[in-house]
C-alpha cells in the first residue's frame, strides 16, 4: 500500500448521488475511484490497485454480497478491506455481509465521522497486515536460502514448517509435505520407533543427549539420504515446549566418500603387507638359492677339475649369478624404501656418515686406485633417518663405478641456511645433458660400457631424499671433466 496521499478508495454504488456524497466526505484525504454497479466495481478492482472498498448492497446487476464473496475468494484481492453500506438497518443484511466476508458495515444515511473512523481503522489494520506479510515473506526467504533442511515437527508428530531445501531433499512441494506425520512419512522402516523415542526425549527436555543426531530419511521418491541433524526445542508464550525445530545437513555423499577413503586405506595397508611379503620372498627365497649357486661354483673353481670350454662355462655361471645377486639386493632395497612412508629423524653428523660409507667402500676404492677427499674436520649435524647412509653409498659407489682408475672423488659441504648441501664430484665419464633428467628414474641405465648395475641406485637415492623433504640433482663437475651429484638435507 502506498502512502496516505495516494491511498485509493473504491466507492461502488448504483446511485450517483451516493457516490458523490462519499467523494465529498473522503476526497480531501484519499483518492476516490467510483463504480456504478457490481460488474464495474469488479473491473476497477482488477485495474486500479485499490486499498479499500465501500460497497453498496442493492445494485441491479450484481449485488454487493456477490461482489464481496468473489473478492474474498480471490487470493489476489482477499486482503482488501471491504465496508458494506447497507440501506436498511436490517439485521439480516449485516449477517449476510459477515457471511460474505465483509470487514465492516455502515448504515445509510452515512455519518461522516463514523465513515472517516471506520475507513482509517481498517486502513491501519491493512497496513499492519501488509507489514506482517512482508516480514513473514522475508523470514521465509531466509529459511529458503539456508543451505540446510529446516523442519518443524509439533507434538502430534506433524510437520508444521519446511523450507525450500527441505522440499528439495524430501522430494515434494510444501503442500505435499506440510501436515504429514514426519516419522511415518519420512523415516525408513526400522528407524521409526527409535526416532520417535528420541523425539519424545527431546520434548521432555533431554536435549543434551540428543542435540545432534544422524539419521537416514526416506524421500517421497523412495530414495534414502543420510542427514546430520541439530535439534532445538520451540516454546510457546506460556513456556510450554510445543515442537522441535531441526536443521539437517545432507551428508550422504560425504559419508560415502569417507567410507570409500577408509576402504582405500585398508586396501593400501593390504598392498603394503603384500609388498613386505614380496621383499621377504626376494630376500630369502631368491637369495638363498642364488647363494648356494655362488658357494658351489666357488668350490668347483677352487678344486680346479675344469678346463677349456667347461671352465669357461663355469665362469659364465659365476658372472651371471653375481649379477642375479646384485639385482636381488637392489630390488629388495628399492621395494623397502618404496614401502616406507615416514622417516624416523635423528640427529646425525653427516661427516661421520660419510666416513663410514667411505670405509665400507674401502676394497673397491683400493682396487680402482681411487681416493676420496672428505671435508676436513667440520661437524654437520643433520636431522636424518639412518637410511641416509644408503644415499651416500649409492652416490659414492656410482662415482667409483663410472670413473677411470686412479682418479679422485671429492665431497664438498655447503651451508645453505636451514640445511646442508652435500656434493659428490668425480673425474669420471660424465653424463650428457639429455640423460641428466633420466638417471633418477627406475631401471634407467645409460651406456654401461660393461659396468654392471640394475639402474635402481639413483631411484633409491631420490626416494630417500624425498622422504626427508630434501632435493637431489646433478650437473657437470664445475672444475674438470666428470659429474657432480648433490643432495640437500635439513640441519638438526
Ligand atoms: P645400481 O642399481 O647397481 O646402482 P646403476 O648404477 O646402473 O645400478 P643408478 O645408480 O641408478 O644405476 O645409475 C643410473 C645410471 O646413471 C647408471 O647406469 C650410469 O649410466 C649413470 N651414472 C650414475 N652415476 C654416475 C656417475 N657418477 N658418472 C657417470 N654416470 C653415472
Ligand atoms: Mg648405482
Amino acid at each position: 500500500m502506498r502512502g496516505d496521499s495516494a491511498t485509493k478508495i473504491l466507492v461502488v454504488d448504483d446511485e450517483p448521488l451516493n457516490v458523490e456524497l462519499m467523494e465529498i466526505y473522503l476526497s480531501p484525504d484519499y483518492e476516490i475511484i467510483s463504480a456504478y454497479g457490481g460488474v464495474e466495481g469488479l473491473e476497477k478492482v482488477a485495474t486500479e490497485n485499490v486499498d479499500l472498498i465501500l460497497l453498496d448492497i442493492m445494485m441491479p446487476d450484481v449485488s454487493g454480497f456477490e461482489v464481496c464473496e468473489s473478492l474474498k475468494a480471490d487470493p489476489r484481492y482477499q486482503l482488501i478491506p471491504i465496508i458494506m453500506v447497507t440501506a436498511l438497518s436490517g439485521k439480516d443484511d449485516k449477517i449476510r455481509s459477515i457471511e460474505a466476508g465483509a470487514d465492516d458495515f455502515l448504515s445509510k444515511p452515512v455519518d461522516r465521522l463514523e465513515l472517516a473512523t471506520r475507513v482509517r481503522s481498517l486502513l491501519r489494520i491493512r497496513q499492519l497486515n501488509d507489514r506482517l506479510v512482508q516480514q513473514r515473506d522475508q523470514a521465509q526467504n531466509y529459511l529458503d536460502v539456508a543451505g540446510v533442511i529446516l523442519v518443524v515437527v509439533d507434538k502430534s508428530q506433524n510437520i508444521t514448517l519446511i523450507n525450500k531445501k527441505g522440499c528439495d531433499i524430501l522430494g515434494g512441494s510444501e503442500d505435499e509435505i506440510l501436515g504429514k506425520n514426519w516419522f511415518d512419512t519420512f523415516l525408513p522402516e526400522g528407524h521409526v520407533e527409535s526416532s520417535k523415542a528420541i523425539f519424545f526425549s527431546l520434548l521432555d527436555g533431554d536435549s543434551n543427549t540428543y542435540e545432534y543426531t544422524e539419521t537416514a530419511i526416506r524421500t517421497l521418491g523412495g530414495g534414502e539420504r543420510l542427514i546430520s541433524w541439530h535439534h532445538v526445542l520451540i516454546w510457546d508464550e506460556e513456556g510450554k515446549n510445543t515442537s522441535i525445530l531441526s536443521s539437517g545437513e545432507d551428508v550422504t555423499e560425504r559419508r560415502s566418500a569417507e567410507a570409500a577413503l577408509k576402504r582405500y586405506a585398508e586396501e593400501l595397508e593390504h598392498s603394503n603387507e603384500l609388498k613386505d611379503l614380496f621383499i621377504d620372498i626376494i630376500r630369502h627365497d631368491l637369495m638363498n638359492p642364488a647363494g648356494s649357486v655362488k658357494g658351489f661354483t666357488d668350490i668347483l673353481l677352487k678344486r680346479g677339475n675344469f678346463e677349456g670350454e667347461n671352465l669357461k662355462m663355469l665362469h659364465a655361471i659365476k658372472r651371471a649369478n653375481a649379477k642375479l645377486i646384485d639385482m636381488i639386493d637392489s630390488a629388495a632395497a628399492f621395494a623397502k624404501v618404496e614401502s616406507v612412508s615416514q622417516v624416523k629423524l635423528n640427529t646425525m653428523d653427516l661427516g661421520v656418515v660419510l666416513r663410514n660409507v667411505v670405509h665400507s667402500l674401502g676394497p673397491q676404492l683400493k682396487e680402482a686406485g681411487i681416493e676420496v677427499s672428505l671435508p676436513q674436520d667440520g661437524v654437520y649435524p643433520a636431522s636424518v633417518d639412518s637410511m641416509i647412509e644408503e644415499v651416500f653409498f649409492n652416490l659414492l659407489s656410482n662415482a667409483v663405478k663410472y670413473s677411470p682408475e686412479n682418479t679422485r672423488i671429492t665431497v664438498e659441504m655447503e651451508d645453505i641456511g636451514s640445511g646442508w648441501k652435500v656434493m659428490v664430484l668425480d673425474q669420471g665419464f660424465g653424463i650428457s645433458d639429455e640423460d641428466k633428467a633420466l638417471v633418477f628414474d627406475r631401471f634407467k641405465r645409460l651406456d654401461k660400457g660393461g659396468i654392471k648395475g640394475t639402474g635402481l641406485g639413483l631411484a633409491i637415492v631420490k626416494r630417500i631424499v624425498d622422504l626427508h623433504g630434501g632435493k637431489v640433482g646433478l650437473s657437470d663437475n664445475p672444475y674438470e671433466k666428470g659429474s657432480m651429484f648433490w643432495v640437500t638435507l635439513n640441519k638438526a
